[in-house]
């Protein structure tokens, strides 16, 4: 039997490789196993979500930030980025719209904005579930200290996206300013999950100075921290980054990453990403045969979505994100998936 098939049926079997057989299974795998790795992965997905895919509504709310991440676009000292911030007149509104599209769950996305101190944060997420208590509530705005956590917690919020990065210390180093701690996250990581949130790590694929072993240290990590969610995307490059000259991750790799953690973790919600759709035409719907199961189209105002440019040649459907959400649903119907209106909570036992 061709090697690589037979661990993609031990990663399907024990949920777990050795580091040498994640790199194996990664680094450049023949058409044969990669087609089965991809078969694989999908009747997972099946078994635990059937056709559905479930969407969250993305809103960036804001593009200030006191971070200066060396790839990010909207990293402190970008000055040639006009920065923004919506109201919480103007967030509602944006749930409204996706409320009124079928969206029943709404990611709030942010550089960390020292303006988002807990009062404001506990007064968007009241809103929003005094309006729509059948919504899911995401925050996706960095480290904050356990009291923050709990705080907006106690407030309604249901889930929580803290990207790991990367699971290799040097590694973390070498993407972020001294200021930015390795350790720190991964702590706030653990706090966001034994206050109770369902949490969200990840990383991107192909991130400058990325290696095979990081790649697997991000897996191992992973699978011990079961996360609810795990995002991955492709690393892209920003114009006025210090990273601008380095090239964007792969695609294909990114997909086959998208497997391995559904094999990994069969019931995590996988979302295919902006930062997929953006390097490739079909990157999302590529991703969902994958085994992603997870949409997050954009549903911020159309002068946030041309600010919020973490990478060049940003996925953004023009002004009305309306004619883009409705091209999305087309396109999932395409592939034979469901797009559902539900909060599309984890089906973990
Ligand atoms: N500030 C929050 C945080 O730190 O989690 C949320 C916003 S942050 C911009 C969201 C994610 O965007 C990061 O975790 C990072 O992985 C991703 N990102 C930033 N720059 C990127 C780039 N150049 N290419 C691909 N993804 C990028």
């Amino acid at each position: 039997m061709n090697r690589l098939v037979g661990l993609v049926d031990k990663l399907r079997r024990e949920r777990i490789l050795q580091p040498g057989e994640f790199i194996e299974l990664l680094n450049n795998p023949d058409e044969q196993s990669r087609k089965y790795l991809f078969a694989q992965a999908v009747e997972v997905r099946r078994q635990i979500y059937g056709d559905e895919v479930y969407i969250r509504g993305l809103i960036e709310f804001t593009n200030y930030c006191r971070n200066n991440c060396y790839y990010c676009g909207i990293r402190r000292d970008n000055s040639s980025l006009q920065r923004y911030r919506l109201t919480p007149e103007e967030i509602t509104t944006c749930c409204d719209q996706g409320y009124a599209l079928g969206i029943r769950s709404f990611v709030l996305q942010g550089g960390e904005d020292a303006a988002n101190n807990d009062a404001y944060m506990v007064e968007i997420i009241r809103a929003i579930k005094s309006r729509f208590p059948d919504c899911a509530v995401t925050l996706s705005i960095g480290e904050r200290s356990r009291d923050s956590y709990q705080t907006l917690f106690a407030a309604g919020a249901d889930r929580y996206l803290l990207r790991h990065e990367t699971a290799n210390e040097a590694h973390y180093v070498s993407l972020h300013p001294s200021t930015m701690s390795w350790a720190h996250r991964r702590r706030c990581i653990e706090q966001l999950k034994e206050i109770g949130y369902q949490v969200g790590c990840g990383f991107m694929v192909g991130s400058p100075g990325q290696t095979w072993q990081h790649l697997a240290d991000d897996l191992l990590y992973i699978r011990n921290l079961e996360p609810h969610m795990v995002g991955i995307g492709p690393f892209i490059p920003q114009h006025d980054t210090p990273f601008a000259h380095y090239p964007a991750g792969s695609v294909e790799l990114t997909l086959i990453l998208l497997a391995v953690i559904r094999l990994l973790l069969p019931d995590v919600l996988l979302p295919a990403t902006t930062a997929l759709g953006t390097l490739c035409a079909n990157g999302r719907e590529r991703g969902l045969l994958a085994g992603a199961n997870v949409v997050m189209p954009n549903i911020s105002p159309a002068y946030a979505r041309e600010n919020y440019l973490l990478y060049d040649n940003k996925l953004n459907s023009g002004s009305e994100a309306v004619e883009g959400y409705y091209e999305l649903l087309r396109s999932i119907e395409g592939i034979g998936y469901h797009a559902v209106s539900a909060r599309g909570d984890c089906k973990r036992l």
